[in-house]
């Protein structure tokens, strides 16, 4: 039938997606034209390469999900990174994304999570997604993310002209390895068997119509998804290797001939194998010896956002009994009087509640006082025993800086916290000491109201050194009344275990009563 016979009705692909404008078809008779962007046509790859056939096997599978599922074209995405594969992006017409090297899943990833609605796909090559991508590849399986990871294998780097790759067989050759490939390559399935991906696959070219059936099941699978495509490279990889046709030009449109004949030879259907076995096998001269193709995994289990749903629901619940058990309290008075902008430093070393301390005054200054603050803290490289500093800023008014600017006090618990911070304070600010674990330099700055009380000490008197932290606050709240005694004790209760708020709130009121006295009231 000449092509002027044919109706418009007729040319509809039996998906019955949406065809494009005429003037945009290349030949307006295929039946992938609905979903192809004929005028990005005639693609770029190579006679014989295997990319066209994957492409035409996914575009079968979404045709075959529209008409018989139902599925919505608009809601599937495809992301491609950069190669010869990543090309798909471009020829395919629906919403498509061709993003840099190796970053088409961490773009999948946003572009799902922030549309959960959407079926995203990456279709991309081996160097994309196993070399520079090959984290983000074992991360999206190892969190079960829901998306269909499309990786076509040509053993190579081709569109770059053919350097040795993470799948490039042990001794085959490569334009940058023409003696043999001395490492060895990924096993994509154990690969992503290993990071956690509940299903998985692996199909020549050759096997098109069972890669279109797997490809279908993959789109439908919730969770993280993987399909190796095993693809001829006839230019660059067959070039190099006896399983394609060698460097004789002449012969060039039959090499990718000539490695599928191969793959019919060395394919061996095997679904259900442990990806540890579905390696690509090679001879001793790096020739493909044998190819594990089928179905390996299909483990469906709960996928990244309904993970993400139970543990928000788990979340809310949890701080909604604790908003409750904060309402029930009886209210505290608040402040209503004008607090001016307040910055106080604490340092120590880790493990002596520093951080605990700074959130407490934070707290305190917030919750019960209705007063604006801000909490920063910073440690030292160690974990407990190294240093350790938190800063708060307090006032009535809005807080536009979170840093502190010029701290007028300090609870300072080390001699080297104090070494480090007390050259921060305004002059004339309030040090106050831990004096059984500070020495004083030598040189201490006399433009400072410099106190100390023994915490740690008193603290071992009262039963709990861990509480010495609670002694200096009571200290602090005494001689600086920014926060109200009240809302301080009210905050301690919030900050400690339950077993032992009886002494952390003696060693706080014994520092209190200490502060009013050193200031002789
Ligand atoms: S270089 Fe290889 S992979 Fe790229 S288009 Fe050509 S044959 Fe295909």
């Amino acid at each position: 039938m000449a092509e002027e016979e044919i109706s418009n009705e007729e040319r509809q692909p039996s998906s019955g997606h949406q065809l494009p404008e005429q003037g945009d078809w290349v030949t307006g008779l295929h039946p992938m034209d609905g979903l192809l962007r004929g005028e990005r046509l005639p693609h770029i790859w190579c006679q014989g390469c295997g990319l066209g056939t994957a492409l035409t096997t996914f575009l079968g599978a979404l045709q075959w999900l529209e008409k018989h599922q139902g599925w919505d074209l608009d809601k599937v995405c495809v992301v491609s990174g950069i190669g010869c594969t990543g090309r798909v992006a471009g020829y395919i017409r629906l919403d498509s994304f061709h993003t840099t090297h190796g970053r088409a899943i961490p773009f999948a990833t946003g572009l799902k999570l922030a549309n959960p609605e959407l079926k995203v796909v990456v279709f991309s090559g081996d160097g994309d997604i196993a070399g520079i991508g090959g984290n983000h590849f074992i991360h999206a399986a190892r969190r079960n993310l829901d998306i269909t990871v499309i990786c076509v294998n040509n053993f190579n780097y081709g569109m770059t002209g053919g350097q040795v790759g993470p799948t490039t067989p042990h001794g085959a050759r490569a334009v940058t390895t023409p003696y043999g490939n001395f490492e060895y390559p990924f096993n994509l399935p154990y690969l992503a068997a290993a990071g956690g991906a509940s299903f998985m696959a692996r199909w020549t070219v050759l096997h098109v119509r069972r890669l279109e059936w797997t490809l279908r099941e993959a789109l439908g699978h919730p969770g993280f998804s993987f399909v190796e495509i095993i693809a001829p490279c006839s230019t660059s990889y067959a070039r190099w290797n006896p399983d394609g046709w060698g460097l004789d030009p002449q012969k060039l449109r039959r090499r990718g001939l000539e490695v599928m004949k191969h793959y019919q030879k060395v394919g061996k259907i095997a679904h259900g194998t442990h990806p540890k076995d579905a390696a690509v096998k090679v001879d001793g001269r790096g020739v493909i010896s044998e190819i594990p193709e089928g179905i390996f995994i299909d483990e469906p289990k709960p996928d990244l956002q309904a993970s993400v749903d139970q543990i928000t629901s788990i979340a809310k619940e949890r701080w909604r009994a604790a908003q409750n058990a904060l309402d029930a309290r009886p209210p505290l008075p608040g402040r209503s009087d004008f607090v001016p902008r307040t910055e106080v430093q604490l340092g120590g070393f880790g493990g002596q509640g520093i951080m605990s301390a700074g959130r407490i005054i934070g707290q305190a200054a917030t919750i019960y006082d209705k007063l604006q603050a801000c909490f920063t803290q910073s440690y030292g490289p160690e974990a407990r025993g190294g240093a350790a500093g938190s800063q708060v800023v307090i006032a009535s008014d809005p807080i536009h800086h979170p840093h502190l600017i010029e701290p007028t006090s300090a609870i300072i618990m080390s001699t080297e916290a104090c070494r480090k911070y007390v050259r921060k304070l305004a002059a004339g600010g309030t040090l106050l000491i831990d004096d059984g674990l500070v020495t004083l330099a030598e040189d201490h700055r006399r433009d400072l109201k410099t106190y100390g009380v023994p915490a740690t000490r008193m603290a071992e008197e009262f039963g709990n050194v861990r509480a010495a932290n609670a002694v200096m606050l009571g200290l602090w709240t005494a001689m600086i009344k920014a926060v109200s005694r009240a809302a301080m004790r009210q905050s301690l209760a919030d900050e400690v275990p339950p077993k032992t708020l009886g002494v952390n709130l003696k060693a706080f009121d014994f520092g209190y009563a200490k502060g009013l006295q050193l200031q002789g009231r």
